[in-house]
């Protein structure tokens, strides 16, 4: 239940509302907005006859369900979109400027990614990725330098001053990775590990939360539901393609569900062509068109060498494709033939 507050409501009937909340055995989540103060009333258990009491309290303009069954993630509960913050430079996902991860799916190296991490800074990204931690679908397949990689993330952060995301799988791994990293990503196939959401709720580090290969996005909503009843609000949404019949591509960019997400949801959404397309040719276009549907931010994959790389190779571009791509994404979309539209 929403208790949307009247734009004259004082404080003390803000703390009023927040009290009775509580006496009905419902959380209380204050949103202050610029115009209005929200407060929901969320967990499961509570009265709710005492909650639709309120719409006759001081200061209360109206009592509403909350329709979906993620509250918090909800933009009923919050209508401004939510600005997560990376790093000690503050990078900003959900403002006003798209901004653009790139990195190695894999750190293999020590050179593979200081090399990396300052051609795609030249270039203009903003944020580093780089898995330590990797989740493979063979048992065969390069598992990632683990502990080293991290180490070597951290270096190339103080190289190049971006701030550094990277992939955990287990909660074991959780306090040593918040060490060295400045968001943390849970990989699509950890999606619904509700353990790893629950302990991801409880650390002060953003968190990337990918969307699962089969999930619809009220699952990919109320897994990020987790993280926020948890305690954890800075959480960031990340689309990386779906499984679908199609196999000319390696997943099918969904990027009806990056607006759908954004209409639902007042968290940020970025957009992973590199694992949704599994094609560097596709990367630009890609890119291009989740901008174009409201991503806050797209992730990509960048390798100085592809051919050699141990993992994801064919969806990794080299330094001057991600060159040409970030060109690409500061060109203005083609103008659209519609005699006598005045778009002001
Ligand atoms: C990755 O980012 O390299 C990765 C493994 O992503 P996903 O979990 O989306 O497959
Ligand atoms: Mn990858």
């Amino acid at each position: 239940m929403i208790v949307n507050m009247s734009d004259s409501a004082t404080e003390q009937q803000i703390d009023h509302i927040i009290q009775r909340i509580r006496e009905a055995g419902f959380q209380p989540h204050v949103t202050r907005g610029t115009e209005r103060t929200i407060v929901a009333a969320v967990g499961s258990g509570g009265r709710r006859h005492e909650i639709e009491a309120l719409s006759v309290a001081p200061g209360v303009d109206n009592v509403v369900a909350i329709a979906q069954p993620f509250k918090l993630v909800s933009r009923q509960t919050r209508p401004q979109p939510s600005v997560v913050e990376v790093g000690d430079v503050k990078i900003k996902i959900g403002g006003p400027e798209v901004v653009v991860i790139a990195g190695p799916c894999s750190v293999e190296s020590r050179e593979q990614l200081l090399e990396t991490a300052q051609a795609v800074k030249r270039a203009g990204a903003t944020m580093l990725r780089g898995g330590a931690y990797k989740p493979r679908t063979s048992p065969y397949e390069f598992q990632g330098l683990g502990v080293e990689a991290l180490k070597i993330l951290r270096e190339a952060r103080e190289l190049t001053g971006l701030p550094v995301v990277t992939e955990v799988m287990s909660t074991e791994d959780v306090d040593l990775i918040c060490e060295y990293a400045d968001m943390l990503q849970v990989g699509a196939r950890n999606m619904q590990n509700f353990a790893l959401l629950r302990r991801l709720a409880t650390v002060k580090k953003p968190i990337l939360l990918k969307r699962g290969p089969s999930a619809t996005v009220k699952e990919w909503l109320l897994a990020a539901e987790y993280l926020l009843s948890g305690g954890n609000n800075q959480v960031v949404l990340c689309e990386r393609g779906i499984k679908t019949f199609e196999t000319a591509t390696r997943n099918t960019m969904d990027l009806a569900a990056v607006a759908l997400a954004k209409e639902l949801s007042h968290l940020p959404v970025v957009a992973d062509p590199s694992h949704g397309t599994g094609k560097q040719s596709l990367i630009g276009a890609v890119s291009r068109a989740a901008i174009a549907v409201g991503a806050d931010g797209i992730i990509v994959e960048v390798h100085p060498c592809p051919e050699r790389a141990l993992s994801d190779g064919p969806q990794s571009l080299d330094i001057p494709q991600f060159e040409r791509v970030m060109r690409g994404l500061c060109e203005p979309l083609r103008p659209v033939l519609a005699p006598g539209c005045d778009p002001a």
